[in-house]
């Protein structure tokens, strides 16, 4: 059942999918969108677990080139970037791809057990700021990562987070939005609206670091208050920010700051690294499932 399931993304089997058929096997799916399916699965030599994301060649806008020559989803080149000499524990690493006639197998590391942040704040609604600023700041060390190494992520939200439930570890996935970090302007956006700084909805441009701080400021609101603050275009327009959940006044200001409407009053990623807010450290962290006080905790 499994190899059918290989068979079936191959539309022409041959060596390619013989070959990759040796190296891994497929499990259930974990997810599907736009681009194609991820799949659970394993690496045959070493039953080493990873996740498997199958990515449609039509579907593919951009593309780029190796340094080896070879053409493939700008999403693999992105990953590689961000991968190079070990890469970062906050970013989902790469392992292995292959390509078949179709499209393209990205064989990524599968941490466990795992939940992506969504279905997280989905399930306990709100969570409590100590355990959103441990969030924050592993999300704030794996953006600048990313950008150190030249690339823009472009779609940093809560289902593109993944939770490590027993060591708190969250990583971030899906650079299938990304792209090379320039100075300049950006004109093309392919990440998620409602995550989406108002210069793109207004005049369809934007930059990449002030965008990605935008998309930090939805993200924190979003734990601290159990949703996103903004559905609608013209909410984004107004950023005028509703808090729907009693937060500390810190929290808060941080929050307004990220989501200046003007782009250039937002701070930068230090800036939001030296906040009194995000200065206060991490003190709660998630135990099998539970949230607990971590040793070290000044306050106790
Ligand atoms: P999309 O482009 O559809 O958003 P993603 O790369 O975000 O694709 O993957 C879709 C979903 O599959 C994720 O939200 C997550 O639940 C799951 N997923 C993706 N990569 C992994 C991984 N490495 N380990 C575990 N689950 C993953
Ligand atoms: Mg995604």
């Amino acid at each position: 059942m499994l190899s059918k399931t290989i068979e079936a993304l191959c539309s022409s089997p041959g060596k390619d999918k013989e070959a990759f058929e040796k190296l891994y096997q497929l499990g259930p799916v974990l997810g599907k969108g736009g681009f194609g399916t991820v799949y659970t699965g394993h690496r045959v030599t070493d039953k080493l677990q990873v996740a498997i994301k199958y990515v449609c060649r039509s579907r593919v806008v951009d593309w780029a080139q190796l340094p080896g020559g070879s053409r493939v989803p700008l999403e693999i080149a992105l990953m590689k970037k961000v991968c190079a000499g070990g890469g970062h524990q906050g970013v989902i690493r790469l392992l292995d791809w292959h390509e078949t006639p179709d499209g393209f197998f990205l064989v990524l590391e599968r941490p466990e057990p795992v939940q992506d942040l969504f279905d997280f704040i989905t399930e306990r609604g709100p969570l409590p700021e100590e355990l959103a600023r441990g969030f924050l700041l592993q999300v704030l060390e794996a953006v600048r990562h990313c950008h150190s190494r030249g690339v823009v992520h472009r779609d940093i939200k809560d289902e593109n987070l993944l939770l490590n439930l027993s060591t708190s570890d969250l990583k971030l996935i899906d650079f299938g939005s990304g792209a090379t970090l320039k100075d300049g302007m950006y004109t093309d956006f392919e990440g998620t609206r409602v995550y989406s700084p108002p210069e793109w909805i207004t005049f369809r441009r934007y930059h990449a670091r002030t965008a990605a701080v935008w998309s930090l400021g939805i993200l924190l609101y979003d734990m601290v208050c159990g949703d996103i603050p903004f559905e609608q275009d013209e909410e984004i327009q107004q950023a005028q920010l509703c808090f729907r959940t009693p937060v500390s006044t810190d929290c808060e200001n941080l929050i307004r700051w990220c989501l200046s409407p003007k782009a250039s009053e937002r701070p930068t990623l230090e800036q939001i690294m030296q906040h009194p807010w995000t200065k206060l450290g991490a003190i709660w962290q998630l135990k099998d499932g539970y949230f607990s006080r971590s040793s070290g905790d000044p306050t106790s």
